[in-house]
């Protein structure tokens, strides 16, 4: 039946009322905070502004607070605020009615008569908020040799799926399949999503899984929008593993296993390389492989302030060269990984290019030579 305008004003109205009634406020601002590292106190949530068209460029001091009992947020920055259909819509660029369509599909509630339906899957396998590292767990992580195990688990049945969209994926961001596989690489299409979550169900306990970060409350597969698997190999096993959407505008980009990153991205590579070798510091997987696919040694970290201190025993055999983002992110993080360096006596030379190392092969056709004499200089500073 057609509707007028007028007459969707009044549904319109009672989404919003449903929205509010159903929603976890905590989860839905998390789901786009999770990586400015918000801090909480009681019911406020405290982080820098996620907001795209404010543009913060990460600098200053957290200007963002949520009152997660009312859902209310503001940006003090901007003097900007309001409730969570609003962030929604300023989150996604889209219009009022739009946010309230797309949050009531999220939510499944039913335009026509508001009445809940069997959860979406990807309601259903929204990871717990929890389940972030910033919180209290609610149940204890997994040891360390278990957690190798579900990862194992994970990108082998995952890598006996049609893998032809990653690999595609990859490719148009330079990586060749011979790098990838060499990466230990491992998606599934969402098709495969119920088939994957399954296959795991049959070989671990649910209290495993749920403990590893793999699964939420709920019993579902959390890695639902993010299926791009990048698995962290020490001593050629896999112990952790952070997956990528690779759709547009899926916020947040990544998810994770439960616990925080236990080595540097790539840090087996180094196991039969001479001392003295050169080896790159940069941020991130793409970068890190695209350094790997050009036969240059590079380990990755997450994020730019990624460097934790008992990592660089790791690399003291090295000649370490930092190739962070041109950004004030990576700037400031090589002034501090310097000085973490000098204070063991290593030296950690520093490379100032013109884009990250992804972009800067992708660019230029002789970004080898380039690299390896902006290398040599960087190493002659003292
Ligand atoms: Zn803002």
């Amino acid at each position: 039946m057609e509707q007028s305008k007028a007459d969707r004003k009044p549904v319109l109205r009672a989404l919003c009322e449903a929205i509010k009634a159903r929603i976890d406020y905590r989860q839905f601002y998390l789901r786009f905070c999770r990586e400015e590292r918000p801090t909480m106190s009681g019911a406020r949530l405290q982080t820098r502004c996620p907001i795209p068209a404010h543009a913060h460029m990460g600098k200053g001091q957290p200007s963002f607070s949520v009152d997660l009992a009312r859902g209310l947020f503001h940006c003090f920055s901007r003097d900007e605020g309001g409730d969570a259909i609003h962030f929604y819509e300023l989150m996604h660029d889209v219009s009022f009615a739009r946010a309230v369509n797309e949050m009531a599909r999220e939510l499944n509630l039913d335009p026509e008569t508001q009445d809940s339906r069997q959860p979406s899957l990807a309601f259903a396998s929204a990871p717990d908020a929890e389940t972030a590292d910033y919180f209290e767990p609610s149940t204890t992580p997994l040891a360390a040799e278990r957690m190798g195990c579900v990862c194992e688990k994970f990108l082998e049945v995952c890598r006996e799926e049609d893998q032809t969209e990653a690999v595609n994926y990859l490719a148009r961001r330079g990586l060749d399949s011979k790098t990838v596989r060499g990466a230990g690489i491992s998606y599934f299409p969402r098709r495969a999503y119920r088939r994957v979550m399954r296959r795991m169900q049959e070989a671990f306990a649910l209290e495993e899984l749920q403990q590893s970060g793999l699964f939420n409350a709920r019993a579902h597969l959390t890695f639902y929008r993010h299926r791009l698997l990048f698995p962290f190999y020490v001593e050629k096993r896999a112990v952790y593993l952070q997956a990528r959407t690779t759709a547009a505008g899926v916020e947040p980009r990544w998810h994770n296993l439960r616990g925080g990153v236990p080595a540097l991205y790539n840090i087996d590579a180094l196991d039969n390389l001479a001392s003295d070798a050169i080896v790159y510091l940069v941020e991130g997987f793409t970068d890190t492989l695209t350094l790997a696919a050009h036969n240059f040694a590079a380990v990755g970290l997450v994020g730019a302030g990624g460097l934790k201190e008992e990592w660089i025993a790791s690399l003291a055999r090295f000649q370490v060269v930092a190739a962070l983002d041109p950004d004030t992110a990576g700037e400031r993080a090589a002034v501090r990984y310097r000085e973490m360096f000098a204070r063991r006596g290593l030296q950690l030379a520093c490379l100032k290019l013109s884009s990250d190392v992804n972009e800067f092969f992708r660019h230029r056709p002789s970004a080898a030579l380039e690299l390896a004499l902006l290398t040599e200089t960087a190493l002659d500073v003292p």
